[in-house]
């Protein structure tokens, strides 16, 4: 199969690999759309990523497609099923399983390589994260799943309520899912980003306002609006700062973007305490979320038209990548993995 292996930082290569045999409780599937993330494209850039892979290897975690081989093991799927999986799944035993904080997991097993023609799912992921696609639905809209399961913990952690004001700062694929979700609750949303394209698209949402701001400066206009939440989906440490600062008393702030490691924030403590701000930090994915982000996608909430803006052949994917560090504004890609 073809795949585009990881080697390194900025260093992705297009090689012919064999399939591997499956093993029990193993699934392949033919990968029929696979798409970009801003997770893929950090991974790119660092050429590895502590907890997910180790290069050489494959990468791309968002994909779905058709069941292609089922180890004689597995009675639940067979060849033709359409399916999209999450990128991970929990053990189910270890102590933040048992408390519910499935994301949390201590021993979460990670799946990579949706850039590829096909991908092994482990047992684990058969059980617990693998979902059929009814027929009626797209396999580029179904793809959506994972970073959508992230969103919805995000959007339901903040606990918003019909007529509150919601600011999502940053208009990338994740700022503008959470506008979609925030929206459909019935709250009204203000966007803030950078490139006049994705906010274009915050306003093809229906967000009642956009503000830009260029550069990663303070937006002043923010800090008046006073919003009853932030979703912070920029990931930088003046941003985390600004949506502490600027959120209402009383408010809450998801500081859901995840900044390079080792990065530190400065919070006012008087304004944190006397204004009784909840702060929280939202990652990753549970299979319920997994299960709800599935099932706005079936009912239309969010659509892949809104998200997925660019195309490209799977040949093309490391220059894709080096144009994405260089400012290509695509929300996201859909890498047709055959070309
Ligand atoms: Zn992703
Ligand atoms: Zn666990």
């Amino acid at each position: 199969m073809r795949a585009a292996v990881l080697h390194g930082k900025e260093d992705v290569r297009l090689e012919n690999l064999p399939e591997p045999i499956l093993a029990e409780g193993q699934v392949r599937v033919r990968i029929r759309a696979a798409l970009t993330c801003g997770t893929d494209l950090k991974v790119f850039r660092r050429g590895y990523h502590a907890r997910m892979l180790t290069p050489p290897c494959v990468f791309g975690h968002e994909f779905a497609g058709a069941v292609s081989e089922v180890h004689p093991s597995v009675r639940e799927w067979k060849v033709g099923d359409r399916v999209v999986a999450a990128n991970s799944a929990p053990c189910g035993t270890c102590a933040p399983c048992r408390r519910g904080q499935a994301h949390l997991c201590d021993d979460l097993l990670f799946l990579n390589g949706a850039y590829a023609q096909s991908i092994v799912i482990p047992a684990r992921i058969v059980t617990t994260n693998l979902l059929r696609i009814p027929a009626d639905l797209s396999l580029v809209d179904a793809a959506l799943t994972e970073p959508l399961a992230c969103v919805v913990q995000g959007v339901e952690d903040l606990q918003l309520k019909a007529g509150e004001h919601l600011a999502v700062m940053g208009a990338g694929p994740i700022g503008l899912m959470a506008t979609a979700l925030a929206l459909h609750s019935g709250v009204s949303v203000t966007v803030i980003g950078r490139n006049q394209a994705r906010l274009d698209a915050a306003r093809r949402l229906g967000a009642h306002r956009v503000i830009e701001n260029a550069g990663d400066g303070d937006c002043p206009e923010l800090d008046r609006l006073q919003p009853d939440a932030v979703f912070e989906a920029v990931g930088k440490p003046n941003t985390w700062e600004q949506a502490i600062r600027c959120v209402r008393k009383g408010g809450r702030v998801n500081l859901f973007g995840g900044c390079p490691s080792g990065a530190t924030v400065t919070l006012d403590t008087t304004r944190v305490h006397y204004h009784a701000l909840t702060l929280l930090a939202s990652f990753h994915h549970t299979p319920t979320t997994i299960r709800k982000a599935f099932a706005l996608i079936e009912a239309g909430v969010v659509r892949s038209r809104e998200f997925v803006d660019g195309r490209t052949p799977l040949s093309a994917l490391p220059e894709l990548f080096r144009s994405m560090c260089s400012g290509n504004r695509f929300v996201k890609t859909l890498v047709d993995v055959d070309l």
